[in-house]
Parts: structure tokens; sequence; C-alpha cells
């Protein structure tokens, strides 16, 4: 049996129905924007490998740090012992976000950096002795998979099968100049019962890269702020150079009090979820009283691998290199968008930072199970690109050492993509 035979017996893919799913691409190898499969094709990860893989595969920094810390410690617990790559990540971390974030806790994924974000403004409240239990979110907004993180989510195809279980959310439109007044009042009328609001700062990823503005962002923290409801930056997706800065909330006045940060973390090699908060939370937790600790952990958290990984993503994301290729594709971003806005298979198109969604035009069938959707993945699939639509949204999210040769490659597939899908 070869490699995709042996996987269709063993193997349940994630977001996949297994009854009709299409063989999975066995990949052998990766190095920079590529990766290869069995039979030497190479294809251009034009979506990073779900958002993760930030300076491109097999990077030879990240492996060489990875296999020096295989080689001294892979792993110890992380309750009554340290070591120095999370000391260190956490040291050059805090002073880079936005802000005044002074503590990291350690996790190993996206859903559960924001499990414990909740869990902190939670008890925050419950600790002060004055305990709220409601929690703003997006309407559409994506924060994982976990029963916490998919609470906090928008209800999707994805939750069905669970919204009866999942705790109650109040949920607020995306601000705009129209709405902006009413969400304020929403906000400070909810003041008494509000733990936390929970966000993606300025692009909701999975709901199809929806984009709205600093400036209405910053005006619905500072309502929080004066209603006494914490605020939770989940920067899984936009963190570490995505959006143009190193984090989203850099375009922001004010400051959220908590970060979730995972995906790029590592660089993609890894799995590492990091929640940040200012003194003010980890204070509410010192007591004489036990119950007031966090009672929360994994058993790979802090694992000293992933926290080399991410240190030495950091290296390489903090070269005035990189900051140059995040511009650069961020700048012909720019130009790709004016050249096919006007294509009437173009409903709408938007861009920040390295980030650039086209969404197609389809009549009325829009939904993520459309046929449209398997249409054009196939398509790109044929042309050698990871592009993994978002329903009718297509989506290009590179890792930021993409040639300009290979962007333009994407660009004119997407546009040949217009004309004949
Ligand atoms: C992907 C994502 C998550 C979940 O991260 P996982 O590592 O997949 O659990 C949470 N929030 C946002 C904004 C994401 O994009």
């Amino acid at each position: 049996m070869n490699l995709v035979e042996r996987d269709k017996k063993v193997i349940w893919h994630p977001y996949t129905q297994m009854k009709n799913a299409l063989p999975h691409i066995p990949i052998v190898r990766g190095e920079g924007v590529y990766v290869f499969d069995e039979n030497g094709n190479k294809y251009i990860d034009a979506v990073s490998s779900w958002w993760v893989n930030i300076h491109g595969h097999a990077h030879p920094h990240i492996a060489q740090k990875v296999s020096e810390q295989l080689n001294l410690l892979e792993h110890v617990i992380f309750a009554g012992f340290t070591h120095e790559p999370a000391v260190l990540l956490a040291e050059r971390l805090l002073p880079l976000l936005p802000g005044k974030q002074e503590k990291v806790f350690y996790t190993d994924n996206g859903s559960t950096a924001v499990e414990v974000a909740l869990k902190m403004c939670l008890q925050y409240w419950d600790n002060k002795q004055t305990p709220k239990t409601k929690i703003l979110a997006f309407k559409n907004a994506y924060h994982g998979d976990t029963f916490g993180a998919m609470s906090v989510s928008g209800r999707s195809i994805f939750t069905d099968a669970f919204n009866s279980l999942l705790f109650d959310v109040e949920f607020i439109a995306l601000p705009n100049a129209d709405n902006i007044e009413s969400i304020k009042k929403q906000i400070s009328e909810l003041k008494s019962e509000a733990a936390c609001f929970i966000f993606e700062p300025l692009i909701l990823g999975s709901a199809g890269m929806l984009m709205y503005e600093a400036k209405y962002l910053d005006e619905l923290i500072s309502t929080c702020k004066a209603s006494n409801i914490l605020t939770i930056a989940d920067e899984v997706m936009t963190g570490f150079g995505r959006t143009g800065t190193y984090f989203a909330c850099e375009k922001l006045k004010n400051k959220p009090d908590i970060f979730c940060l995972s995906k790029g973390l590592t660089g993609g090699t890894m799995p590492l979820g990091v929640t940040t908060c200012t003194n003010e939370i980890f204070e509410a937790f010192l007591s004489d009283d036990k119950l007031k600790t966090l009672y929360h952990g994994h058993s790979f958290t802090a694992n000293p691998i992933a926290c080399v990984a991410s240190l030495a993503s950091l290296d390489i994301l903090l070269k005035d290199e990189t900051l140059q290729n995040i511009k650069r594709i961020e700048a012909k971003h720019a130009v790709f968008l004016k050249e096919i806005k006007s294509h009437n298979k173009v409903k709408a198109i938007r861009q920040t930072g390295t980030i650039i969604a086209i969404e197609w035009e389809t009549g009325n069938e829009t939904s993520y199970l459309s046929n449209l959707r398997n249409l054009l993945y196939n398509y790109f699939l044929d042309k050698g690109i990871i592009l993994r639509p978002l329903g009718n949204i297509i989506y290009i999210l590179p890792p930021y050492i993409i040639s300009n040769e290979d962007l333009d490659y994407v660009y004119s597939s997407i546009k040949s993509a217009l004309d004949e899908v």
C-alpha cells in the first residue's frame, strides 16, 4: 500500500467529511515557501499551512536551534521547575507586546491560549469577590475548537452539533461608522455583568478575513475600560507581523489587558500557546487563600523545544530583512488589489498587511459548503498552489519569504481562475 492508501485506512483528518474525501496529498519535504509530495511535485504554501508558517518550511536557523535543544533538554514538568528557554522567551516576548504585558502563561495551542484567557478573566472577578460571568464577543468570531473557545466563537455549521452545550455569550456586531454608538451602548449597559470582551483585532480570520477599522476597536476597548470590562486580544492569527506590524494591537491607542498567541509563535515548527496579562490581573490571583490560584495546566506546558523554536523564530522576525519582506508583500498585494477589484467576478476585495482576501461573486450560493470552494481549491492545487478558500473567499496569507516571482504566479493564477472558474 502507498501512503495515501495507508492514510485512508487509519487517519481521521480535521474539518473533513471522510465519506467522500479526496485522497490526502502525501508531503515528504518542505523548503522555504514550498512543500514537496511523494512524486516530487512542489506546491507553493500560499496560506502558510493554516497561518502558522511565517518564515517558510524547514528554516535552517530554527532547525539548528531545535536540534541543539533536543540534545540538551526535550521536556520537563513546568510546575515546580523552570528552564532557560521558557524564561528567555517570556523576557523577549513581553516587551514586544503593545501596552504593559508582564506575565506569560504557557499552553500548547491557540484554543488553549484562549481558554486560559477566559479563565483568567472570569476568575479575576471571582477572586475580587465581584463575580461577573458574561462574555462579549464578535458575532462571527473564531477563537478555537475547544468548548470555551467555541462558546465565544460565532455559531455556525462548525458548532451546530454542540450549540445547546455552549455557554451564553453576548454577541456584538463588527463596528462601523453606523453602528459604533449602539455597540458602545450595548457594552456599557452590561458593565455589571460582563467579565471580558474577546476579539480578533482588525481581522476576523476564519469568518472570511472580515476586516474592520482600528479606530472603532479603539473605541470599543475604551468603552470596556470605562465599564470595568477586561479585554482580550486574540492575536493567534494576527500576531508576529501578519498585519504589517508585529502585533495588530500596535495600531491601537488603547491596549488590551490580555493577549493570546500561537500559530506564528514558533514559526510554524511546533505547537505552543501563550497567554499574557498585565500585573493588575496577575495580582488578583496572589493570595494566602489557595482557592484564588489559577488551577490550569497542560502536560506540555512551556515545552523547551517549542520555546527554543519560538526564540529562533523571533530572531528571524526581528531582522530588518523580514520587516522589508512584510512591507514588500503589503505593497504588492495593494497593486494586485487595484488590478482586479473591478473584475465582474470580484464581489469584494480587502487587504490588511500581508493578508489579501477576494470574495467571489456567486449569485446566491455563498455557503462554506458550496461547490465553488472545492472547484477553486482543486484549481489552485493543479497549478501547484495551496490556497484553501473559506467558502467563496480566496485569501493569500503567505510566508514572508515568498519571492516576488512566486507571488506573481499566485496572482496570475487567481486572475485566470476569475476568468475560468
Ligand atoms: C486558529 C485560531 C485559534 C485556534 O488556534 P488552534 O491552535 O488551532 O487551536 C484561535 N484564535 C484565532 C484567531 C485563530 O485564528
